[in-house]
């Protein structure tokens, strides 16, 4: 019996037999290549994955169609075959190095991408030219005839496709993301899905007993295990179904974390209930200098639009810490984190503060804005914002300029603002934990620290403690609640945060299909 950690792209227990997916290595002889030959084999084996696709397609259910769809998209793309097509002609080489030398590198562009959904779309071109490889060594795709965990180095949406899916009872690779393709098939069908470990799959033999239990693999378990993990693996099933209907009981909104007017528009693209938290700081970063009003309220104005009548949180500038624009000569401070930031870098800096808040009550009349506070830790913060509010609104009022003003809310990220949440909460509209600086702060562990990762752990019980409290508070007041730290996104603490009575969850766009 041996055990391995793994990643999880989809949490669940299962147990079967392996089924080993060999990858494609290129075999090839040192003969020159005819170029015309090349051209033509590969020109066979695009056309061959093209109708195997298209087929897939037209059988797959509404939820996989896209997709397969995008795959055909990507495979069509004049980048992709055009690029090995135009090698094959000006270098002479094979058509099988070709498609792996333009995969490799289209790969590593999208791995370049900034955007963590393009990095995940890195997995999808390799996909494809492997499946292209494997076409054009003739190779007949091996076929899964018992309920099986595959395992491969790395395994295309295509593949997935055209096996059986009741037979696939869970899948390990190599290579993989959280957020790819197959990632999202997976989750489609709640097939337990972990990758990320070389030596692992060096061990796995077709045949050989696995277990996937959450991120652990055992592979040949003993049978007792083996009795243990059968009946969880059907425990698990049974709670998947009751998961579907608290979903319906409950329905809760999922939000998505953005800091840009293009992760606006990838949120938007990608059906979020609407825009949870807008880290504004950003806009500071960027420029050699403070973004003025106009630019901000240009910038806020369209995310209001974008939204539309979804809901759009604008945090102000949780300036200071690790986030300190270079264009300001902010002084030294020996522990920053403790430091000005956040609400107390806005009182510091009246003047930064009101433009943002006039930009924010402005662009608040297009759309369906809230305005949201970083950092709070007493009441009179919030009643000083308030303050600050009124002084704009008189302006604004004054000018004959158009405004709105948005529900205020703040985000609990300090432990003074738990202590604090009844009387927090008689002052604003909403709640928003930061879970992020809410465990830096509670377990006294740096959030930008090395080495000490295991001490850094937002699902600790005091975490957990404190968004009861919270909720309580928020409940007592009729308040919504919402969680924006990254505890948000990881789907297993998700539901315990819902049940515990959070309202809605905010997440990175990257996370929205698997949380959903
Ligand atoms: C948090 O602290 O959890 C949070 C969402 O804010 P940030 O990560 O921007 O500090
Ligand atoms: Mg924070």
């Amino acid at each position: 019996m041996k055990k391995f950690i793994l990643k999880a792209a989809q949490l669940g227990i299962a147990s079967a037999p392996a089924f080993c997916i060999s990858n494609n290595e290129i075999l090839e002889s040192a003969a020159p290549f005819d170029r015309e030959i090349e051209l033509g084999l590969l020109n066979h084996a695009y056309e061959g994955l093209k109708l195997q696709l298209v087929a897939a397609a037209k059988n797959a259910d509404l939820s996989t169609r896209p997709l397969i769809e995008a795959e055909i998209m990507l495979l069509e793309d004049s980048l992709f075959i055009g690029s090995a097509l135009k090698m094959i002609r000006e270098k002479g080489i094979s058509a099988s190095r070709a498609i792996s030398e333009v995969g490799a590198s289209l790969s590593q562009n999208f791995l370049n991408n900034s955007s963590e959904y393009m990095k995940a779309r890195a997995d999808d071109v390799r996909g494809l030219a492997d499946d292209i490889l494997q076409l054009l060594r003739g190779e007949k795709r091996d076929e899964l005839k018992r309920p099986s965990i595959i395992v491969a180095r790395e395994l295309s949406p295509t593949y997935f496709s055209c096996l059986e899916r009741a037979l696939i009872k869970g899948m390990v690779t190599e290579k993989g993301s959280a957020i790819s393709h197959l990632a999202i098939l997976a989750g489609n069908y709640g097939i337990p899905y972990i990758y990320g470990c070389e030596e692992a799959l060096s061990e796995i033999k077709s045949g050989d007993c696995l277990i996937i239990d959450g991120e652990n693999l055992i592979i040949n378990p003993d049978s007792q295990m083996l009795e243990k993990v059968t009946l969880q693996a059907n425990q698990f099933l049974d709670s998947s179904k009751a998961k579907l209907h608290l979903t319906k009981e409950y329905p809760v909104k999922i939000y998505a974390n953005c800091a840009s007017l293009s992760d606006i528009e990838e949120a938007r693209a990608q059906n979020a209930d609407g825009i949870g938290l807008f880290r504004t700081e950003f806009l500071f970063l960027e420029d050699g200098d403070a973004p003025s009003e106009e630019k901000q309220f240009e910038i806020y104005r369209e995310a209001a639009k974008i939204m539309g009548e979804k809901e759009l949180c604008i945090r102000t500038m949780d300036i200071g810490s690790d986030k300190t624009p270079k264009w300001m000569d902010i002084p030294h401070e020996k522990n920053p984190a403790l430091g000005c930031r956040g609400i107390r870098f806005s009182l510091e800096n009246l003047q930064l503060f009101k433009n943002q808040l006039r930009a924010i009550l402005r662009a608040a009349s297009f759309g369906n804005v809230k305005l949201l506070l970083p950092m709070i830790a007493s009441t009179w913060e919030i009643e000083k914002t308030r303050e600050i509010l009124r002084n704009c609104e008189e302006e604004l009022v004054a000018e004959g300029t158009l405004f709105k003003v948005p529900d205020l809310g703040i985000m609990i990220e300090t432990p003074a603002a738990v202590m604090m949440a009844p009387e927090l909460a008689a002052s604003a509209d909403f709640f928003s934990i930061g879970t992020n600086d809410l465990t830096q702060y509670t377990l006294a562990i740096d959030r930008e620290g090395e080495g000490l990762d295991k001490y850094y752990d937002p699902s600790h019980e005091a975490i957990f403690r404190m968004i009861r409290l919270v909720c309580q508070a928020a409940k007592n007041q009729g308040i919504p609640v919402t969680v924006c730290g990254e505890l948000a996104g990881i789907s297993t603490e998700a539901e315990r945060l819902i049940n515990i009575g959070v309202d809605a969850l905010s997440v990175a766009t990257a996370k929205l299909h698997l949380l959903k």
